[in-house]
């Protein structure tokens, strides 16, 4: 790997080490819900993420034709959770400015609105700090050529769910 992506991830971990979706830990909302998948319940990792991730030994690490994915045994090194954790339950979604330039913006990840406890009506409100930082996550990942194909695949996939949710709830 080339050390600019190595030293791009690295700065969206230190981006996302300890900025949270809330101030408290939103886990007691939900008892966690986002940590208790199965072992068909995987996160998507970034290109060259997993070597950054040698020593999470709570991870298994797949690899497919669209790229790796780990799958945790439900508790982790915060320090070593991927970047799908860090980000969850936004995603920062690539889009062509009307200058032709590419641009980010947090968004809420249409695969968590039915399960995460912070899309509930009655839920305190995201910190912005955590939608801001997903943001530059995104920025930062525009700046890498594989990093920018990974982002540009994922929001399109996002943006065809959340559309096809929109058509099946008209
Ligand atoms: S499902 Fe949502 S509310 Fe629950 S722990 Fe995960 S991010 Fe927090
Ligand atoms: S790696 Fe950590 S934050 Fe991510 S799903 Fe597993 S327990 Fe949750």
């Amino acid at each position: 790997m080339g050390n600019r992506r190595l030293s791009i991830l690295k700065r969206i971990y230190k981006l996302l080490d300890h900025v949270t979706p809330l101030n408290e830990d939103c886990g007691e909302l939900c008892c966690a819900r986002c940590c208790k998948g199965g072992d068909h319940d995987g996160m998507w990792l970034l290109p060259d993420e997993d070597l950054l991730l040698k020593d999470a030994d709570f991870l298994t690490i797949h690899e497919t034709l669209e790229g790796k994915y780990a799958i945790c045994n439900g508790h982790c090194d915060r320090k070593l959770r991927p970047i799908a954790c860090r980000i969850f339950p936004y995603f920062p979604m690539m889009f062509r400015t009307r200058a032709g330039t590419h641009s980010v913006k947090a968004m809420p990840d249409v695969r968590a609105m039915a399960s995460c406890a912070l899309f509930d009506a009655d839920a305190p409100e995201i910190d912005p700090r955590f939608k801001q930082a997903v943001r530059r996550a995104g920025m930062l990942m525009l700046q890498d050529r594989c990093m920018r194909g990974w982002l540009d695949r994922n929001s399109s996939y996002l943006f065809d769910i959340a559309q096809m949710k929109a058509l099946l709830e008209a």
